[in-house]
């Protein structure tokens, strides 16, 4: 399970994207939020009836033990790199609703 985390830091601006690996692709999470894009998140979390998700937890173990695998990139390459995030993470929406 460790391992799984990854934070991709851009700069020189500071901006964060934190993914993990799940069982169906990678997940999109904010901690400081908390948010996390997969269903069990939207519908148990959001739905009140459990307090966090895999992903959220797998964060913090990862924090935690460090074990987080952060990531450099440069602020030009946010745009693409954002735009093949999302376009992973809707490939697991579309998986999942299947
Ligand atoms: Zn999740």
């Amino acid at each position: 399970m460790a391992g799984g985390v990854k934070e991709s830091v851009f700069v020189p601006s500071g901006r964060k994207v934190i993914t993990v690996v799940g069982r169906l692709g990678d997940e999109f999470i904010d901690p400081d939020k908390p948010y996390c894009s997969c269903s069990n998140f939207f519908f148990r979390v959001l739905g009140g009836r459990e307090e966090t998700c895999y992903h959220l937890l797998s964060y913090r173990m990862a924090t935690e033990t460090g074990k987080l695998d952060v990531v450099k990139f440069s602020d030009e390459e946010y745009g693409a790199y954002l735009a093949a995030t999302v376009r992973d993470v809707f490939e697991v929406i579309r998986k999942s609703a299947s």
